[in-house]
């Protein structure tokens, strides 16, 4: 390839007179655009260019000559191309020589431009098979393209060569029925050098890549890789869909690894199932489950060709049966010309081009984006351990914390036809969860365990559970923090055995890791919302406590005195008023009636005596109340109100304190009134506290015995005390210093404390609060 002298490029051509014409075609400005005036003048007429399609990184075109009808198929890299497509390009070229035109697309030239180098390709009006994937393909059609497909498979690796980029974009189909392969950019030739390291870089189309390829799994990919993807690719004719649908590379990686693809049955009713079957066998997991060679696949569609032919129906064949043109398995050699590259797009469409890390890579930053984005920490937990399933390739995951050196299974996610679930449940691990045998092991020596393919494994092989769930691979990795296992997660796959090695277990540590931290932070979250709610109930519970008593004191004491007072008096006075009245009109008189005057003075004597009466009586009524009495322990009563009174003391920040006798003697009373007593006396304690601006604000409750006669009982706080002018009004009704007070609150005490034969006192206090004491007779 060289450039000529007037800056245009020239093409490198075999001698064939057609591709000669091609560098003359190509005998054109550098300035390569995508028309025909890029072709110089004598061109620009005479080409017709046709974009065919777009393969991820590369764009195909049609160049047709108008007057000779002569065409060629050029491709070159699309606009957001990286530097890769010019070694995939060339790679394809320098293989001109060993793709037969049975089977492959004959490269002719290798062009430079300034834009990158542009390589054509023989065209006998071929058309790339994707086309058909738009519809789903009739059975016959689809027998006779698959056959072709297989044919020039069987063709590239009789040739020794791997493809590695098999999809229906690749696959062409000339106006003869003949099907070629082409993009063999990323193919390697298996006879060639060792074996492709396995931490190499990941080459394919992600959406048809084998899982081997994707280098999730412990093995090396061989021709049974292409063969992988020719199933997808014959899944997507028949179903005109593909199996799986991801959203990234992370995603794809795992359906290939990880999900079971849905039979082609379940999309039409019109295939066979063995159809379906032979579809399903070469996208296996396992490469040994596979068809072993492209010539036996080969066999088998001629099989299904001829009995749907001949009955319109395959219904005597297993797929594999045809299986004799077995082939020696066969090994990558490197792929040093193909470096790797950082960026992956997630499309079907997209060969790419990537290490095993930059998957690392990309399911760590997700579960950054979910650490950083999710504050709900059930959602957090949930995404992490999609996450880490995805990741990891598993069909199942169990994630347990150790709680109390036991271990308990917190979260378990599963693939299904709905897709991943996730469920976070607390359940203690048992034979039926996963296999005891490992956990305990990782648990004890706190070193992660791989069972690659637990069929072969001797040791752990005869758990009951592995073999009653058919695990393939299985993976135990211990969370450790501060040398002390913290958690344990497991992770299962039935469909392969290989899926989980030791070099990607650091991010699955990473992952499930930031799981096992955030199922700790939610349940202490969870704690901590109980608590609050258990503390709410409290609350709400001493309020309605509160509110009850009240009533019962305003129903049993003021309600009784006030509804007595007002009926029983009122009819006093208004004999008073009516006789004072009679009284006056009778002194009025010209002749004052004197003696009738004294009549009715007299009888205002009466009833106001009466009035008297009343009130004592209606005073008796109070003391001696309505109340069931009992014997009690006072501490008891005590103790009911100091509970009923937290939350206040709390909110106002006094310290309450109790010093309560240790006597078992009891008083005979009535429990709802001292609590009346007592709680009245604490309100009033707290109110003389929140009104001065004192730093110590304590409240001290204490009840003694003073010499086996009586029960004292005093309430001390350190509000401001009282005023010595106050002092003997203190019991008066209606005696407040307060805006809003009534005065009653004391009286009522002092009376409900007589009736029950003892007395209540108010001093001051030590520290210059106030100090109030009722005492009670013990009871005999
Ligand atoms: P109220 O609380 O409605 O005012 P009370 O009969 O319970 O009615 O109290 C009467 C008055 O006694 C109060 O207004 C207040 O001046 C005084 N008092 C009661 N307890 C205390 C106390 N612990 N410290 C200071 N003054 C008090």
């Amino acid at each position: 390839m060289q450039r000529t002298p007037g800056g245009a490029v020239s093409g490198c051509y075999q001698g064939l007179p057609s591709r000669v014409f091609m560098s003359r075609v190509f005998n054109a400005p550098s300035a390569v655009d995508l028309n025909a005036e890029a072709f110089g003048p004598q061109w620009q007429e005479r080409l017709v260019w046709q974009l065919l399609l777009l393969d991820g990184e590369l764009a195909h075109y049609r160049i047709s000559h108008a007057e000779t009808s002569q065409q060629w198929r050029a491709v070159r890299s699309a606009s957001n191309a990286s530097g890769n497509v010019a070694r995939r390009l060339e790679h394809e070229f320098s293989l001109a020589g060993r793709l037969m035109p049975q089977w492959a697309l004959q490269p002719l030239a290798l062009l430079t431009a300034s834009e990158g180098p542009w390589l054509i390709l023989e065209d006998f009006g071929a058309q790339a098979l994707q086309e058909p994937a738009e519809a789903a393909l009739l059975v016959d059609r689809f027998l006779q393209l698959a056959i072709g497909a297989a044919d020039a498979l069987a063709g590239a690796h009789a040739h020794g060569l791997l493809h590695r980029d098999i999809k229906p974009c690749n696959l062409l189909e000339d106006a003869d029925g003949v099907v070629r392969l082409g993009g063999f950019g990323l193919s390697v030739d298996v006879r060639a050098a060792t074996a492709l390291p396995l931490a190499d870089a990941i080459c394919g189309t992600l959406a048809y890549l084998s899982p081997e390829q994707s280098r999730r799994v412990e093995r090396h990919a061989d021709q049974r890789s292409d063969l992988y993807s020719l199933g997808m690719t014959f899944y997507e004719w028949l179903a005109g869909r593909l199996p799986f649908e991801a959203r990234d590379a992370v995603e794809w990686v795992y359906c290939h690894v990880a999900r079971q693809p849905p039979a082609l049955t379940h999309f039409r009713g019109d295939i066979p199932p063995a159809l379906s079957q032979l579809v399903l066998k070469l996208i296996a997991k396992n490469p040994d489950d596979r068809y072993q060679s492209a010539l036996s696949v080969r066999a088998d569609l001629g099989e299904c060709l001829r009995q749907w032919r001949q009955f319109r129906d395959i219904a005597d064949f297993r797929p594999g049966q045809c299986e004799a043109h077995r082939q020696p398995s066969l090994s990558y050699p490197g792929t040093a010309a193909l470096p790797a590259e950082a960026g992956l797009v997630p499309r079907t469409s997209v060969t790419m081009l990537g290490g095993r890390d930059t998957l690392d890579l990309s399911s760590v930053m997700k579960a950054a984006q979910a650490m950083r984005d999710e504050s709900q920490q059930d959602r957090l937990i949930e995404i992490l351990m999609r996450n880490t399933i995805i990741h990891a390739g598993a069909q199942r995951a169990l994630l347990l914390l150790v709680k109390n050196d036991a271990p308990m299974i917190c979260a378990i996610g599963q693939g299904g036809e709905e897709g991943l679930q996730i469920e976070l449940v607390e359940q203690v691990p048992g034979r039926a969860d996963l296999p005891l045998s490992i956990l305990y092991r990782v648990m004890r020596t706190q070193q992660r365990l791989v069972l690659e393919d637990v069929s072969a494994d001797r040791y752990f092989g005869d758990d009951q559970y592995l073999e009653q769930h058919q695990v393939r691979s299985a993976l135990c990795v211990p969370l450790i923090k501060q040398g002390q296992v913290i958690g344990v997660l497991y992770l299962e796959n039935n469909l392969a055995p290989g899926v989980f090695t030791s070099c990607h277990t650091g991010v699955l540590e990473l992952l499930a890791g930031q799981a096992a931290v955030s199922l700790e932070t939610a349940r202490l979250h969870h704690q901590l919302l109980e608590e609050n709610a258990r503390r709410q109930d409290v609350e709400n519970a001493l309020r309605s406590a509160r509110a009850k008593l009240s009533q019962v004191a305003q129903a049993t004491v003021m309600g009784e005195l006030a509804a007595s007072i007002a009926h029983e008096i009122n009819q006093p006075l208004a004999s008073i008023v009516s006789n004072a009245a009679a009284s006056l009109r009778w002194l009025n008189r010209e002749t004052p009636q004197v003696e009738e005057a004294l009549h009715g003075l007299r009888d205002i004597v009466n009833d106001g005596r009466r009035a008297g009466e009343i009130v004592k009586a209606l005073q008796t009524l109070a003391r001696q109340g309505p109340h069931h009495r009992r014997r009690l322990l006072i501490n008891d009563v005590i103790r009911h109100v100091v509970a009923l009174t937290l939350v206040e003391v709390e909110q106002q920040k006094v310290l309450m304190t109790t010093h309560l006798t240790r006597s078992p003697l009891r008083v005979y009373a009535s429990s709802v009134q001292l609590q009346q007593v007592i709680l009245n006396l604490i309100l009033n304690a707290l109110d003389a506290m929140s009104a001065g601006d004192q730093v110590l604000r304590r409240l001290s409750i204490t009840s003694e015995v003073v010499g086996h006669e009586y029960l004292v009982v005093s309430v001390e706080d350190t509000g401001p005390g009282i005023d010595s002018r106050h002092m003997d009004k203190l019991f008066n009704a209606f005696f407040t210093t307060k805006d809003k007070g009534m005065g009653m609150g004391l009286a009522i005490c002092h009376s409900i404390i007589q009736a029950h034969g003892g007395n209540l006192y108010a001093m001051p206090a030590r520290y210059g609060g106030a100090t109030f004491v009722f005492t009670l007779p013990v009871a005999r």
